[in-house]
């Protein structure tokens, strides 16, 4: 039975666990855009590991890729030593993804995750500008270790921990006013006033689209406002892109459309491309002013992680296909969107790109239908500070008809909820 087949998880596994609370039975594999029980039943991801999944389950071309590296005993582990599959990693992501965007950044691999990203952008920036503060926005994410978290929006994440390691402004997202504009007027005004109390910060962090804090997605105008804001007071422009990166906006890093350059990126997730842990910290050169082991860590760079992003890059980022599928696979999912969204008063529709969803007025809507969806066998999320916000994000791969068929599942939950 389920309760058998769930016993350690419940009893012994930490009350922490979320996920698995609305999806109560147990994975074993995975294909493409679809994971199956161990006992064989089949679900739609609609999920994609949070993002960590672009190129689906078990991509066969990255399989392969790592596949020969274990066969081949190649190194695995190897703290932060020069290897072989290091070195394809960088020379690639040099040659597919910053050269062609006329973009300059060193690379540090800052440790397994997207936290770790955070972490390191933040410690960058206060150490180059020997400034303290950091502004962060209304409803950001930007990961659970104490700095990434003092940046986060979500009381309920930080309410346990105390007070913040670092000290961290927020201002209002774009959009936060529900229409009317959150200009930066007023940041302009604080940071040259002595006295209001608000030093000027060593930097700003912003995600392009709030995936874990309700999907809205900042406009392209507000995005090179805020770049200008910055460069008027020296401010470092962080862009997290852990989320939005990796090509879920259609483009490789999500900023690409609002034509800003940022001082520091932050990528993790799919940087792999296969769901192996691993992130970057992109910085401008001038900012990389580590000392040696000033800054270090154990699984600073997996060597499979290496070898599957690597194969990502070539396989998905050397032509337009990949881009083109998630422009047309968007404007699909935004289509079918609009039609749940019309099942109900004030439901909007938010993000971009394959990183979408609804807003709810009546916040229970969304886990709702998440629930029925699950029923249906369709995993989706919701996100937004209530879980007002009803979240897709399909692997970046995924046909015409397999995004047909999981909608197909998704109109029929909501019509479920909405009647
Ligand atoms: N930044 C953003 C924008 C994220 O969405 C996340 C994860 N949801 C993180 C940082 C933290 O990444 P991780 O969970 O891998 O530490």
């Amino acid at each position: 039975t389920t309760d058998e087949a769930t016993r350690v998880f419940t009893e012994r596994e930490s009350d922490v666990r979320s996920y698995c609370r609305n999806w109560p039975v147990v994975f074993d594999r995975a294909d493409g855009i679809y994971q199956y029980t161990e006992h064989g039943k089949r679900y739609i991801d609609f999920f994609s590991g949070a993002g960590a999944l672009n190129y689906g389950h078990n991509n066969p071309v990255l399989k392969r890729a790592l596949l020969e590296y274990l066969e081949g005993d190649h190194v695995v582990h190897s703290l932060d030593t020069y290897t072989v599959a290091k070195r394809e990693f960088l020379e690639t992501f040099e040659d597919v993804i910053l050269k062609p965007r006329n973009l300059d950044y060193k690379v540090q691999f800052p440790g397994p995750t997207g936290t770790n990203a955070v972490e390191t952008a933040l410690k960058i920036a206060r150490n180059s500008t020997g400034r303290e503060d950091i502004v962060g926005f209304t409803n950001a994410f930007h990961g659970m270790t104490l700095g990434s978290l003092a940046v986060t929006g979500n009381s309920m994440k930080r309410n346990g921990a105390g007070t913040p390691l670092y000290h961290a402004t927020p201002a209002p997202y774009d959009d936060y006013f529900d229409g009317e504009t959150a200009d930066f007027m007023w940041l302009d005004r604080v940071w040259s006033d002595s006295g209001s109390g608000l030093a000027t910060p060593a930097a700003v962090i912003v995600e392009t689209v709030q995936g874990e804090g309700g999907l809205k997605a900042a406009r392209a105008v507000w995005l090179r406002e805020l770049q200008a804001l910055c460069r008027r007071h020296g401010v470092l422009l962080i862009v997290d892109d852990v989320q939005a990166g990796c090509g879920r906006t259609g483009t490789f890093f999500s900023f690409e459309e609002a034509g800003i350059e940022p001082d520091i990126v932050c990528l993790s997730k799919s940087i792999s491309g296969y769901g192996l842990p691993m992130a970057l910290t992109l910085m401008r050169p001038e900012l990389d002013q580590w000392e040696p082991g000033e800054h270090n860590g154990t699984f600073r760079g997996h060597n499979p992680a290496f070898v599957t992003g690597t194969a990502a890059l070539r396989t998905y980022w050397t032509d337009d296909a990949l881009h083109d599928n998630v422009l047309e696979r968007s404007a699909q999912l935004r289509e079918a969107l609009g039609r749940i969204a019309s099942l109900t008063d004030g439901a909007t529709v938010r993000g971009r790109g394959l990183l979408a969803g609804i807003a709810f007025r009546d916040v229970a809507v969304a886990g709702k239908i998440a629930a029925a969806a699950f029923d249906r066998c369709l995993l989706v999320e919701t996100s937004g500070p209530e879980s007002e916000a009803l979240k897709i994000m399909p692997a970046l791969t995924v046909t015409k008809d397999e995004l047909a068929e999981g909608l197909e599942v998704l109109v029929e939950a909501a019509r479920d909820v909405l009647g």
